[in-house]
């Protein structure tokens, strides 16, 4: 009992004195505890134990800058770019997993741009799926989303647009160099150290050549998907596609970014540059390792043409006006009316800006040669079924003009 006695005493002794501390402390300053349960393993995972809740941002094309734990199966996601001034395209992805099964909402908000791409989920990293109405929601001035997700123990990805990483790009052209008249090499080195890798199919030793580039900008997955539509045709099966190789000798560069791809960067390369804003300067290895492979080629025979293929808000070929002297005199406008004869429900936009921007692959591929050099954009959210048809019917009639064109001054 007065063991007891003293405990009690002793705990109310206790409580006088904090009770006496905190007071004093009130009147000095705030004091503020803040515990907090988020549990940073390493840079790009976030645990949060009480909810059981794991982000991670670990794997190439990953962008996640920061995450905390909002209550109630709530979690506040901030993106940010590589670096400013950049381009308004918000790129975003992250892997979420909790170990069981639940709703998670997730607050993303989005700073130095307004969001541009509408999430898509995946549980495999191979199909992805929109976001539907319900599950996705963003505010007026396109700052901050909301999503509610169902995740459980396996990881659910999230990401602006299918991934197609620099190793997808890589396995690609790996699956092409099988065929006897591809070949692939690398020419350079990113910023980074990655191999700048060079397809060239068809005749290396034909007197023409046609040059195509891709993924200059890191988020452009809708150009990628084009790009290797696109070349497939070439590459493929068809008596059109044969004669074309046995007369065209076609240089491909399907990856010129492949860090930024990699870090899932907005715009730029690992310089902190926009690399289609560099063909003048030609201040990154990416860009003037690809400048000299296609002056070497433009030394050793006739080039044709140069396509370069992005993405942006809708499908939009940008072409050199018609009053622009190129060679084969014609083929953009004979082209894309061509396109839409064969496609009557697609309309081939082309706008011919007549103040071009001279630092792009386009204007310094114009300039530098004389020929037809176009950027082929397509649409963030074409019917990924839509841009491969149009992909492949653009390179047939590509072929078949450039066939039918080939001694045309
Ligand atoms: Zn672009």
């Amino acid at each position: 009992m007065k063991s007891g006695w003293v405990a009690v005493l002793g705990g109310v002794l206790v409580m006088v004195v904090v009770g006496a501390l905190l007071m004093v402390g009130q009147r000095v300053e705030e004091v503020r505890v803040v515990v907090t349960e988020e549990k940073v393993l390493e840079p790009g995972v976030w645990v949060f134990p009480k909810e059981q809740v794991r982000f991670d941002a670990r794997f190439p094309r990953a962008r996640l800058t920061e995450c905390e734990a909002l209550g109630d199966g709530k979690f506040g996601l901030v993106v940010r770019p590589e670096n400013l001034p950049v381009n308004n395209s918000p790129w975003f992805a992250f892997q979420v997993s909790c170990e069981v099964e639940r709703k998670v909402v997730v607050r993303l908000r989005v700073q130095g741009g307004n969001l541009r791409y509408r999430p898509k989920v995946s549980v495999d990293g191979v199909t992805w799926v929109t976001l539907t109405e319900e599950a996705y929601q963003q505010d007026e001035a396109r700052e901050e989303c909301v999503l509610k997700l169902e995740v459980g123990p396996r990881a659910l990805w999230v990401a602006a647009q299918e991934l197609v990483s620099t190793q997808e790009m890589l396995d690609w052209a790996g699956a092409l160099e099988r065929l006897p008249f591809v070949q692939g090499t690398t020419f350079g080195r990113s910023v980074g150290g990655q191999r700048l890798c060079r397809l060239d199919v068809g005749d290396v030793t034909a007197e023409r050549a046609v040059v195509i580039i891709g993924r200059q900008h890191p988020p452009e997955t809708t150009g990628s998907l084009a790009l290797m539509r696109f070349v497939e045709e070439i590459a493929g099966d068809s008596d059109l596609a044969r004669s074309f190789r046995g007369q065209f000798h076609c240089v491909v560069v399907p990856l010129l970014n492949p860090d930024g791809v990699d870090a899932g960067n907005w715009r730029h390369n690992l310089g902190r540059v926009d690399l289609n804003r560099d063909w003048k300067d030609f201040a990154q290895p990416e860009t003037r390792a690809v400048r000299d492979q296609i002056v070497a080629l433009g030394k050793a025979k006739k080039l044709r043409l140069m396509l370069d293929f992005h993405s942006t808000f809708k499908d939009v070929f940008y072409t050199q006006s018609d009053e622009a002297v190129s060679s084969p005199a014609g083929f953009t406008r004979l082209w894309l009316e061509a396109l839409e004869t064969r496609l009557p429900m697609y309309e081939a936009k082309r706008e011919a800006s007549p103040v071009p921007t001279p630092t792009t692959s386009t204007y310094w591929g114009h300039h530098t040669f004389g020929i037809p050099a176009i950027t082929y954009e397509i649409g963030d959210n074409t019917d990924r079924a839509l841009l491969k048809t149009v992909a492949a019917t653009a390179a047939q009639e590509m072929m078949r003009l450039m066939l039918e064109m080939k001694d045309a001054p």
